[in-house]
């Protein structure tokens, strides 16, 4: 709901959440069962696809304020969107910052169950 992203977005100045936190977060089993929920209330779906009239599996869930700026939102639906692994891509190279693009992100691998081996 806009209301929270306004809240979120006037504080500033709160610390960020640390690498090993966000890591923690992803490996928590509420965060799983979170995941599948909001997978389900998408229908599975990849709610950006779905905007451009495609239909695209979602395999991953995405917060769309991310998670270590604003973790009071971590848990929020509203804050919780199915994406697949192509727009999930995109999503976080729209944000331009190159160290992002290096590291993989951990929600991504988690759920899908995809291995690089
Ligand atoms: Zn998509
Ligand atoms: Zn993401």
């Amino acid at each position: 709901m806009l209301f929270n992203q306004k809240r979120a977005k006037k504080d500033k100045n709160r610390r960020k959440m640390t690498r090993e936190e966000t890591e923690a977060f992803y490996n928590s089993p509420r965060w799983r069962r979170k995941q599948k929920a909001i997978l389900r209330r998408d229908h599975y779906q990849c709610q950006l696809c779905k905007r451009y009239g495609r239909i695209s599996e979602a395999s991953i869930v995405h917060h769309k304020l991310e998670l270590a700026e604003y973790p009071e939102l971590a848990m929020d639906d509203d804050n919780l969107v199915s994406v697949c692994r192509k727009c999930h891509n995109k999503l976080h190279d729209e944000k331009g910052a190159k160290a992002q693009q290096k590291r993989r992100y951990k929600h991504e691998d988690r759920y899908s169950g995809e291995r690089i081996s």
